[in-house]
């Protein structure tokens, strides 16, 4: 009988930091300064002529050309990446590396870091660009905010955004309405409360509001926190006796890992794990790794150190993107990449939201489904991510939960079972249905054809502004109400 092999094989791999000195830039960077987070932070490339000086005459000036004008037309966020992501790009550990130029320059533009951190004009769509239904604050968190950065969308859960930066820029932020630096396209919104005023509103309603238990410390990302800050707000945050889970949201425990395995770092994460533990709470990372290449030696060295400190689990949320992820081998080897090699839990892959500018990105819900279908049965059940929707007004769905998908015009319909904190009063929230998009290119042509058809763009538009609009004020006046 003739073997058939299985549809995935797991290979134990172990982990490798790509050799940095690759770099022009970096011949003589040594493993000290590399260990340092001072220098990671003040090394990150956040504009093209740094990435030039990084990488001399390895890449063509068709990509810097390329970047530009992304930047200038494009970008919701704008560049910032620490050299230890950097580093992950063409990783020419099990390759040679490739030559300088045209080769080098295809495999830049192929790889799956560089094209969510590097993004440039020529990976967008041009026929849809942006989803008719895009918008700034896809999720509507700005719409759930209870106090200043603090949105109340689960009943038991908040999400509580400290600060509005990160060590990284990913291009596909969520939260490109918020975080990070004005690009030419994009205005951020600012906080208005100075911060110790802002966490002062998020704890008074923690301490008001008994049925939360659960609370994401977010932005941005907590790694640009001082560290005493952080401390502080943990402190404040583990004396209200109804808090029994906090995950402290960082991507940099990938995207900078210096961080985290710092001195004194750990020691005030062992001083705050203790505390979590001697009052049954528990206290856990959460991170955000999108492609096996990212998690090297240093990752694991951050995330152990996180263990041994004692907090309870480091947890990784990745967003499910064409190009970086949409395989079941890649998902599987990121998985067994983390799970194996850096005692990281994968937990969950959203799919990737709304924003503008993101359609070459997202996946159908058709598509995330199989996906989802592929990869069971390979991890233990408890690393087993799940992959889900995050659909607007509703919150995290599995992907297989849609109540009726239209798969020729990509348009799912989501019901759920509980009020956000903006529908306290809203009798149809339980029975309404609720909308997701899938990317119109990806539909059959009578489903492109229909949205090329019957619906007028700029309509389309002013009505979701409008239907934002709305639900900002009905927000607002909550608000001023709670006050
Ligand atoms: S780390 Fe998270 S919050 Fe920061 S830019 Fe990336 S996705 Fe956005």
């Amino acid at each position: 009988m003739t073997k058939v092999e299985q549809p995935y094989v797991y290979q134990r791999r172990e982990l490798v930091e790509p050799d940095w000195t690759r770099f022009p830039g970096w011949r003589g960077v040594t493993q000290s300064d590399w260990d340092s987070a001072q220098w990671q932070r003040v090394n990150c490339v956040r504009n093209v002529k740094q990435l030039r000086a990084l990488m001399g005459d390895l890449l063509d000036d068709r990509f810097y050309a390329d970047l530009e004008r992304d930047q200038a037309e494009r970008a919701t966020m704008s560049m910032l990446v620490p050299p230890q992501m950097l580093n992950t790009m063409v990783p020419a550990t099990s390759t040679p590396m490739p030559a300088a130029g045209a080769e080098f320059t295809e495999a830049f533009y192929a790889d799956p870091i560089r094209r969510y951190m590097l993004p440039v004009f020529s990976d967008r769509r041009t026929d849809w660009p942006s989803h008719p239904f895009a918008s700034r604050d896809s999720l509507h968190e700005h719409d759930m905010w209870v106090a200043e950065g603090l949105t109340h969308r689960y009943p038991t859960k908040v999400l509580a955004e400290l600060l509005p930066t990160c060590p990284q820029y990913c291009g596909h932020c969520t939260r490109m309405d918020l975080v990070g630096n004005n690009t030419p396209q994009v205005n951020k919104l600012k906080f208005e409360l100075k911060p110790v005023d802002r966490y002062d509103a998020m704890l008074d309603y923690l301490r008001r509001t008994p049925t939360v238990r659960d609370v994401v410390v977010s932005g941005g990302d907590v790694a640009n926190m001082p560290w005493k800050n952080l401390e502080a707000f943990i402190d404040r945050l583990l004396e209200i006796d109804n808090i029994r889970d906090i995950r402290l949201a960082t991507k940099a425990l990938m995207g900078l890992p210096q961080h985290w395995f710092a001195d004194d770092v750990v020691e005030g994460v062992a001083r705050v794990a203790a505390t979590a533990r001697a009052r049954g709470v528990s206290l856990a990372i959460h991170t955000h790794v999108n492609n096996a290449q990212s998690v090297t030696p240093a990752v694991a060295r951050a995330s152990r150190a996180m263990l041994e400190a004692g907090v309870r689990d480091v947890r990784n949320q990745g967003v499910l993107m064409r190009g970086i992820n949409d395989s079941p081998e890649q998902l599987l080897d990121l998985c067994f990449a983390l799970a194996d090699g850096a005692s990281i839990t994968p937990y969950y892959f959203y799919m990737c939201d709304m924003i503008p500018f993101a359609e070459h990105w997202r996946l159908s819900l058709a598509e995330a489904q199989r996906l989802q279908h592929s990869i069971m049965g390979y991890l233990p059940g408890f690393s087993t991510p799940r992959i889900v929707c995050d659909v607007p007004f509703v919150g995290k769905r599995w992907v297989h939960q849609q109540d009726e998908y239209d798969t020729e015009r990509g348009i799912s319909y989501w019901r759920k079972n509980y009020r956000t904190s903006i529908e306290g009063e809203d009798t149809e929230a339980l029975s309404r249905e609720y909308v997701y998009y899938d990317p119109i290119y990806t539909l059959p042509e009578t489903g492109q054809q229909w949205w090329r058809d019957s619906v007028d763009h700029d309509e389309l538009l002013v009505a979701a502004e409008q239907r934002a609009a709305a639900s900002r004020a009905a927000a607002e006046s909550q608000l001023v109400d709670s006050h």
